[in-house]
């Protein structure tokens, strides 16, 4: 990653970086700011200590300090551990302790969550305190002053580019979330890869959002993406909230936005309601992915706004992504989307990235588009394992990686996704997508959300059950919804009841948390 930063200072010390503050000023500098400024930060964790793979933890917003140390830890040698701001302080405590962080940097706006954990973290040895929101506490350093204090050059060491830059945790919406290592090697060519002509196509013409939180593994390639071709960076800081987010992409005319589904439907909303208010015609594309896209979501965006979507599919175990579809893809196939339903399709894998699909007896299953099985990828950027080595029977030896998503594959390789094999519903032997029929429900004129998962059935083992919520002023009786339902799908498929409710339980990364949903509601049929 210290070519990254060579080339930022290099060939576009003019390239900007925009940055929200918590203020809702804005913070504007350049490339050429930036690499002197992560040069002092460099020089100032040297002084501190921080040795080669030492884990230099974060719990920041998405701002250009946070990207400094994006930057700055990896290039020197260390390996920068993103903390999901969203976790319960307990949650945070487990993995801070499982990743033996030595050095975090917190937001001063985020202090009082830290303090809810720092006390759990023995390895922690310092506190860098960025001062976001007012000064540093008493017994930590000040990360404006560190840097003041040191020279804007840094003596950069010679890396092994299979020596480790980052670690992510997994989201935790199946168990206890899970870490995950990233050598620059992996992150350098799945930022090459991901730069390319038919896929974001990200150049120094482009003004790039990540809408993601930085700590998730979804956010991860635009910072990459930027500094590598000289596009210009756009921050939100802490405002993540959809009419902040619009109003930034209208008045920086963002080119590229990338963020979780849940973020997108509410952006969706507000364009719906008022489509004037935000002028987004300079928006190239929009990235979807993270969680099931709902396909009347694409279309929305789509047929009603004109903004082009590119829905892909990752996980923290593929530094994120493994999929990616666009609309003109779509097109060049046409046949073969017309039978799969081109919107549900997540596309299929990035160059280097291989796929496979397996039944339960571990034999490959026929590419039809229509087998569902579970999905393995192997490629460079796939992980080998588990820090801390949990979950090795996940990684086979000749390098496929169990992704524990279950797919159908078509004869072009195109993916869908279908569900995760822990909420796949199994009736009477046979195999029913939840997602499949979630988007079919939020199709449905009345339906804002839906979530289908397993309830427990004396007969069948397991039967669909919808938890549905409804737009405000809106009706659909359960009469209503199963016959929508039964326009698409065999009747063993519909599910048996509805559940209509306020919200839908959600994950810290906005997704689907069905394991609550069964842990409430999965007696309801017995
Ligand atoms: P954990 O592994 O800790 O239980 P998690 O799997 O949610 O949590 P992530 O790595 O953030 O952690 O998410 C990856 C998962 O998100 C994928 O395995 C898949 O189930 C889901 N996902 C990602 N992109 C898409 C998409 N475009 N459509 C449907 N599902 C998606
Ligand atoms: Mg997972």
């Amino acid at each position: 990653l210290t070519h990254f930063l060579e080339r930022a200072r290099t060939y576009y010390p003019r390239s900007e970086i925009v940055s929200r503050n918590p203020d809702k000023s804005m913070h504007r500098y350049t490339y050429a700011d930036f690499y002197q400024r992560t040069c002092r930060l460099m020089n100032a964790l040297k002084r501190l200590g921080v040795k080669a793979g030492d884990r230099v933890a974060t719990l920041s917003w998405n701002h250009y300090r946070h990207l400094e140390a994006y930057f700055g830890i990896p290039a020197m040698g260390a390996v920068v551990h993103t903390l999901n701001l969203r976790l319960h302080p307990n949650d945070l405590a487990y993995i801070a302790r499982h990743a033996e962080d030595t050095v975090v940097l917190v937001d001063r706006s985020l202090w009082p969550l830290f303090e809810k954990f720092a006390a759990q973290v023995p390895s922690l040895r310092h506190v860098i305190v960025i001062p976001d929101a007012g000064p540093a506490p008493e017994g930590t350093l000040d990360y404006e002053k560190l840097l003041a204090a040191e020279p804007e050059t840094f003596d950069f060491p010679t890396l092994d580019e299979n020596s480790a830059a980052m670690l992510c945790y997994t989201s935790g919406t199946t168990g206890n979330p899970k870490g995950v290592l990233f050598s620059h090697r992996s992150i350098t060519l799945h930022t090459l890869v991901c730069c390319m002509k038919d896929l974001t196509g990200i150049g120094e013409a482009d003004s790039v959002l990540p809408v993601v939180p930085m700590f998730h593994a979804a956010a991860w390639g635009l910072p990459f993406d930027a500094l590598l071709t000289g596009a210009r960076m756009v921050m939100p800081g802490p405002h993540l909230d959809p009419p902040s987010l619009l109003e930034l992409m209208a008045t920086e005319k963002v080119t590229v936005a990338g963020g979780v589904p849940t973020i997108w439907l509410g952006i969706l909303a507000l364009l719906d309601q008022d489509p004037k208010k935000w002028d987004l015609s300079a928006m190239r594309t929009m990235l979807i992915g993270g969680s099931a896209a709902p396909p009347a979501m694409i279309d929305g965006f789509r047929q009603r706004h004109g903004l082009e979507v590119t829905h892909a599919w990752g996980m923290t175990e593929m530094n994120p992504v493994g999929t990616m579809a666009k609309v003109k893809q779509e097109l060049r196939h046409a046949d073969a989307k017309a039978q799969l339903g081109a919107q549900s399709s997540q596309g299929f894998a990035l160059p280097f990235v291989e796929t496979r699909v397996m039944g339960e007896d571990g034999k490959a299953l026929p590419w039809d588009g229509a087998t569902m099985g579970e999905l393995e990828v192997r490629g460079p950027w796939v992980a080998g394992s588990y820090y801390g080595g949990e979950g090795a029977d996940r990684f086979t030896a000749d390098g496929w990686f169990k992704t524990g998503d279950v797919v159908t594959l078509d004869a072009d390789g195109y993916v869908r996704i279908c569900d995760r094999s822990k909420d796949v519903i199994k009736s009477g032997g046979e195999w029913i997508s939840s997602v499949a029929l979630e988007n079919a429900l939020m199709s449905h004129p009345a339906v804002l959300e839906a979530a289908v998962f397993a309830g427990r059935h004396a007969r069948w083992d397991e039967r669909p059950l919808a938890a549905v919520v409804l737009k405000p002023g809106q009706a659909a009786s359960k009469e209503a919804l199963t016959e929508h339902l039964a326009k698409q799908f065999a009747k063993f498929w519909l599910p048996d009841d509805y559940l209509f409710i306020e919200q839908i339980p959600r994950t810290s990364t906005g997704k689907f948390l069905k394991t609550k949903l069964r842990e409430d509601y999965g007696d309801h049929l017995i």
